[in-house]
């Protein structure tokens, strides 16, 4: 990177892309509102509609079933707590009954509300199919929200089989692709997928805006879930927001052409995954033997806690993440961490790194050399403390590691 820093925190939110960044400024300076019917209105409209074309192509879908929002928290939340799906025509008096994955983003589950079913995931982080058939054949129309992949863990869930028993059984299947774009291909179509939900920043562009895509007509949203001036089809009420839209659009075709460089990522996270492991041989990482997506990368080492580890990558240089979401000051155990059912060295100890198309090996190893460093403290540390003859307080320290 320019700044001499090193990012690999691309599933938190990646840089701007360039092209995506032109595509907001033709999008300031396009400032009629699209609903006007003069030149200056229709311009800005031609922006929209092109970047409401991009999008639909990123995931095999068709512009008119595209809605765009102010990213996918708002997107999910229009699905899941409005109730507004059309496939089972109920609405809020009378809503489905919501089945959400145990590892979704918080998003899913608190817009999921606290009646929804939570359905299981084993030790990798795969749904369990039988708990879904079971909690599908209790009866009553079900909105089933699973992501396709884990922004901690880069899991890949089999949405293709898991749609097909939603859709067997009768239910609306609402995907949150939100870590697919540029990573893994997507078609609406063939995944069986209902809604497919997006979020620019995600996938080089701008934050603050998303799109919640549609299979067909058919599975649109029976009334606004933001009241207002009829605009996105009468579905969402407000002035689009052109700048980010057109970023969107622009980013979306990006990310179609990044995919024909999946595999380098994937020799890259494999190159820095066979670095780790010699450096740190009793290293965790975690979903190792699942199908990851090819950016992802979330590991322990025992005796290392994330967030001391955190702020000594960041002074050498090195954004990456934690396993634990970081609210109010606060560091929380990762709730997918805990859904899988992680020791608690794992949990107190997890670092996510997540790499992009512009990512170099240099970026890389400065990470594992700024781990390399943590590590020789980490140890230097306990010799000092087997001198001191407390190996009882070495026991103890593991235990609580073991409890966090
Ligand atoms: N879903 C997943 C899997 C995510 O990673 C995120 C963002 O972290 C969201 C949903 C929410 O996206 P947005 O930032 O657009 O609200």
């Amino acid at each position: 990177m320019a700044s001499g820093r090193a990012y690999l925190d691309w599933n938190a939110t990646t840089p701007l892309h360039a092209a995506a960044k032109a595509a907001v400024v033709e999008g300031l300076e396009a400032f009629g509102n699209p609903s006007s019917i003069h030149a200056e209105g229709r311009a800005a409209r031609a922006l929209m509609e092109k970047a409401r074309t991009e999008v639909a192509a990123l995931v095999g879908g068709e512009a008119e079933n595209v809605v765009f929002t102010s990213g996918a928290t708002e997107a999910i939340n229009a699905l899941l707590a409005a109730g507004l799906c059309a496939t089972c025509g109920l609405d809020r008096e009378t809503p489905c009954r919501v089945l959400v994955g145990a590892t979704e983003h918080a998003a899913v589950l608190a817009a999921a509300g606290s009646a929804a079913t939570i359905l299981p995931v084993d030790g990798e982080g795969w749904i369990d199919m039988e708990a879904l058939r079971a909690a599908l054949a209790r009866g009553g129309p079900a909105l089933v929200a699973i992501q396709i992949a884990n922004n901690e863990t880069g899991l890949i869930q089999p949405i293709r089989e898991i749609a097909a028993i939603v859709r067997e059984a009768g239910g609306f299947m609402m995907v949150d692709a939100v870590q697919a774009p540029g990573k893994i291909p997507l078609d609406i179509k063939s995944l069986g997928a209902d809604a497919l939900v997006l979020s620019a920043h995600k996938f080089g562009g701008p934050k603050g805006v998303g799109a919640i895509v549609f299979r067909d007509g058919e599975t649109r949203l029976a009334r606004a879930f933001i009241l207002g001036g009829g605009q996105e089809r009468g579905q969402r009420g407000g002035t689009e927001n052109i700048p980010g839209i057109a970023g969107m659009g622009v980013a979306a075709r990006e990310a179609v052409q990044a995919l024909a460089d999946a595999e380098k990522l994937i020799q890259l996270r494999d190159r820095f995954e066979n670095h780790l492991k010699a450096l740190a041989p009793d290293v965790e990482i975690v979903s190792q033997r699942a199908l990851r997506l090819p950016n992802t990368t979330l590991f322990a080492v025992p005796g290392l806690a994330a967030d001391k580890a955190l702020i000594a990558f960041d002074l050498d240089g090195v954004a990456v993440s934690s396993g634990s979401a970081c609210s109010s000051g606060k560091v929380k155990t990762s709730h997918v961490l805990e859904a899988m059912g992680a020791p608690g060295w794992v949990k107190a100890g997890a670092i996510r790194v997540s790499i992009g198309p512009t990512t170099t090996w240099d970026e890389v190893s400065r990470c594992l050399s700024s781990l390399e460093r943590q590590l020789l403290r980490r140890g230097k540390a306990k010799t000092s403390e087997v001198a001191a003859g407390s190996h009882e307080d070495l026991a103890a320290t593991k235990n609580n590691a073991d409890a966090a």
